[in-house]
C-alpha cells in the first residue's frame, strides 16, 4: 500500500480504514465488497470470476456504464465484430466450449458486413487473443475469463436457450462437461472438485453415472505456469 494516497484516502474513509485492519486471505470476499460500495458513486464494480481452464479465481474492474458491446464497437470495424460474434456463436454452441481455427477462418468469406481473406481473419483472431476476448490453445478457441466476467449477462440474455450454467457454482458454463441422461453442466474445475472424493462420479442432478474423464486440476496448473513463465522469458 502506497503511504502518501491511501493514507489521504484512509482519512475520509474510516471504514475502509478499520476493513484493512482485519484484512485477510480469506477475508478478501468480504473486502472487496466493501470496496465495490465505495465504487458504486463511480458506476465501476471490482468482479470475482474463474478461469474455466484451471479454476483460479480472477478479479477484474468492470464499468457498469458501458455495456460490454458498446466498448467493442468502438474499438473494432464492424465486420470484425461479425466475426467475433460468430466466433462466439460457434464457442457456445459446441459441445465442449471451444471452435478451431478452421472452422473460424471459414467464416471470413461469409462476413454480411465486408468479407475478409483469411489472412486478415487470422490476425483479427490474434488481437481478439490479445485484446483478451479470446484465449487460444492448440488452435482452439474460447472465450476468455475476462470476456466471460464481463459479458455474462449479455451471453445469458442472448443465448438464452442455449447458454449453460454450472450446476455447482451456478455461473455462465462455456467450458464444460455436460451429463448425457439430464443434460446438467459443469465446469471442469467445479468436475474435479465434486467428483474428488468419490470412486464413482454420478451426476448430481439425475445421480446416472458421469461418462466423462474428471479433470485433474493439478495437472492442468502446473501445465498453466510453466506456460507463464515461457512467455515471461520470451519478453525479457
Ligand atoms: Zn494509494
Ligand atoms: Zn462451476
Ligand atoms: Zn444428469
Amino acid at each position: 500500500m502506497c503511504t502518501t494516497c491511501c493514507e489521504l484516502h484512509l482519512a475520509w474513509l474510516p471504514e475502509v480504514e478499520s476493513f484493512l485492519v482485519y484484512y485477510a486471505h480469506d477475508k478478501l470476499d468480504d473486502f472487496i465488497a466493501t470496496i465495490n460500495i465505495r465504487l458504486q458513486p463511480l458506476f465501476m464494480q471490482i468482479r470475482k470470476g474463474m478461469s474455466e481452464g484451471d479454476g483460479r479465481a480472477h478479479y477484474a474492474l468492470v464499468n457498469l456504464a458501458e455495456t460490454e458491446i458498446t466498448k467493442m464497437a468502438s474499438d473494432y470495424a464492424e465486420n470484425e465484430l461479425e466475426l467475433f460474434r460468430k466466433t462466439m456463436d460457434l464457442i457456445i454452441l459446441s459441445e465442449n466450449g471451444f471452435a478451431c481455427s478452421t472452422d473460424i477462418l471459414n467464416l471470413a468469406d461469409q462476413l454480411k458486413t465486408k468479407k475478409m481473406k483469411k489472412k486478415e481473419a487470422e490476425q483479427v483472431l490474434k488481437i481478439f487473443v490479445e485484446d483478451k476476448w479470446l484465449s487460444e490453445r492448440n488452435g482452439e478457441y474460447t472465450l476468455h475469463t475476462r470476456c466471460i466476467m464481463e459479458m455474462e449477462q449479455y451471453i445469458l440474455s442472448i443465448y438464452q436457450d442455449t447458454a449453460r450454467k454450472c450446476n455447482i457454482c451456478h455461473s455462465l458454463a462455456i467450458q464444460s462437461q455436460v451429463c448425457e441422461t439430464c443434460g446438467i453442466a459443469m465446469h471442469l474445475p467445479c468436475v474435479a472438485k465434486y467428483f474428488k472424493a468419490q470412486a464413482e462420479p454420478r451426476c448430481p442432478h439425475c445421480n446416472d453415472f458421469w461418462p466423462h474423464e474428471i479433470p485433474d486440476m493439478s495437472r492442468i496448473e502446473s501445465q498453466s505456469s510453466s506456460k507463464r513463465d515461457s512467455r515471461k522469458g520470451l519478453h525479457s
